[in-house]
């Protein structure tokens, strides 16, 4: 790609060169001949009056001061002075040019070769005080092509310089092409090694951001894409490394269970029985839920869209937990609203309030509080869980939709939870075009907001 702009910058500044030198060349052109023409006119229009006063100055037609005048007028003019009768009295042209005329060679030499293509005619008038003692039939070239040599050096003198220019650009051209070309495609280098190192997976790659341009969002682009890998790859190896701690402690107490058991160190009581359920318990648990939180980041989990009364939906999901929660010492407040319908799937839904609520009960000690609340908007439903409970820590709010994530672990883990059940809560909300968001004072409680919309706009289609 470098030598491509390069060529490609190398012919744009080629061609402009040409362009200017050729329109350069011919305004001069223009300029110069109109110049010539106007000098030869101006000559001949004072050829009367010189002649005349140089007659008259000698008394006679003078050799020495006729060669003056000869010397002053154009290449290509001839001039036949004659009596008014029509005898020719002398010719006259400029000597310089009979001279190189002689010499071909040294007419050559100066780049005089021209052929004068047509001719102008003059009839001057000579007058003296008694009236016209002469006349002067001037002959010369009517386009201004021939030069003296002192016009045609200053010609080459332009050309010259003309051209030392137009080297010194070129020159320049190919200096500031070659800069501009690397300087444009060597981020783009550093920018394939470093997909190249991410490919091979060192995700640590990052790459300078030097520019705002494309290129410098191309970076930024990458710098984020680098990151976003890096952090799915911890994301991937933290998850499997939870996966093997979920299934790993409640294994080793069922086997330690089953190891007292068989040495008769424990007895099979109901209790203990009772302990080796619940381990078991949470193992179907996790896995039913890691299956659930699969199939929606899959995308492939498809909502069996109704009309779902939601309040209807809510307050059965609070009757079922609400032993529980009376049993704990906790109050409950749910002013159930009149009907509100929205467009749902009444088995994820149902999953999202319960685990929301029931979140709520197990971070809550007894005599604290929670509240349901829920408030029909213009075009869509706020419900929020609020309680009295241990709160979340500032740091670990950013992470609790994630799987797995649970904040003081050992507290959660007297609490039985897997760390799923907010990240599926989630995707459950994400599949009915929601938010769900969370705020939480550490001490005070904590307090969930779900926003679901009342009609779902682009209907989820299972992958
Ligand atoms: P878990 O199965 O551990 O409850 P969740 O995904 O439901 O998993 O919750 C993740 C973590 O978020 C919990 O372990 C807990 O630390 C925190 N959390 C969730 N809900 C609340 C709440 N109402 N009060 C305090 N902490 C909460």
């Amino acid at each position: 790609m470098r030598k491509r702009l390069f060529l490609s910058f190398l012919a744009i500044i080629l061609l402009t060169l040409l362009l200017s030198i050729l329109s350069v060349n011919f305004v001069f052109q223009k300029h110069f001949s109109d110049y010539l023409a106007r000098s030869t006119e101006v000559t001949l229009e004072q050829l009367p009056e010189r002649l005349s006063s140089s007659f008259f100055s000698h008394g006679c037609w003078n050799s020495d001061s006729l060669s003056n005048i000869a010397h002053s007028l154009p290449f290509g003019t001839h001039i036949v002075i004659k009596e008014p009768s029509g005898e020719t009295i002398m010719t006259l042209i400029n000597p310089m040019e009979s001279m190189l005329k002689n010499d071909p060679g040294l007419w050559m030499d100066m780049g005089l070769n021209y052929t004068i293509e047509e001719w102008k005619n003059k009839t001057l008038m000579i007058s003296g005080p008694n009236g016209v003692f002469a006349i002067a039939e001037v002959r010369y070239p009517a386009r201004a092509k021939v030069l003296t040599p002192a016009d045609q050096s200053f010609i080459s003198a332009i050309y010259q310089s003309l051209f030392l220019a137009g080297a010194l650009a070129l020159i320049i051209g190919i200096i500031l092409s070659y800069w501009i070309s690397r300087r444009l495609t060597s981020p783009l280098q550093g920018l394939t090694k470093a997909v190249q190192r991410v490919g091979e997976g060192f995700l640590d790659e990052q790459v300078p951001v030097a520019t705002k341009d494309e290129v410098g969002q191309l970076a930024t682009a990458f710098n984020g894409m680098a990151e976003n890998l890096k952090k799915q790859e911890r994301l991937r190896k933290q998850f499997t490394a939870d996966i093997a701690h979920e299934l790993r402690t409640p294994l080793t107490s069922i086997r330690s269970y089953i190891e007292a058991f068989q040495d008769g160190v424990l007895p099979a009581t109901k209790e203990n029985l009772a302990i080796i359920n619940e381990e078991i318990e949470r193992l179907t648990r996790l896995s039913s839920d890691l299956k659930d939180l699969n199939v929606a980041e899959m995308g492939a989990l498809c909502p069996y869209l109704t009309q779902v009364n939601l309040s209807a939906l809510i307050d059965k999901t609070v009757n079922m937990l609400s032993p529980l929660i009376q049993e704990k010492g906790i109050s409950l407040a749910w002013g159930k609203p009149e009907s509100i319908f929205i467009e749902g799937d009444e088995y994820l839904l149902t999953r999202l309030f319960y685990n929301l609520l029931h979140n709520a009960y197990k971070f809550t000690e007894s005599a604290g509080k929670i509240e349901v609340q829920m408030e029909l908007r213009h075009q869509d439903v706020l419900i929020t869980i609020s309680d009295s409970g241990i709160g979340i820590p500032e740091g670990d709010l950013p992470f609790i939709f994630e799987r797995f994530y649970r904040s003081e672990k050992s507290r959660s883990r007297e609490t039985g939870g897997t760390g799923i059940g907010l990240a599926l809560a989630q995707q459950i909300a994400h599949l009915h075009q929601g938010t769900l968001t969370v705020e939480s004072c550490p001490g005070k409680g904590s307090q969930f907001m779900l926003i679901l919309p009342l009609i779902i706009q682009e209907k989820p289609t299972p992958v």
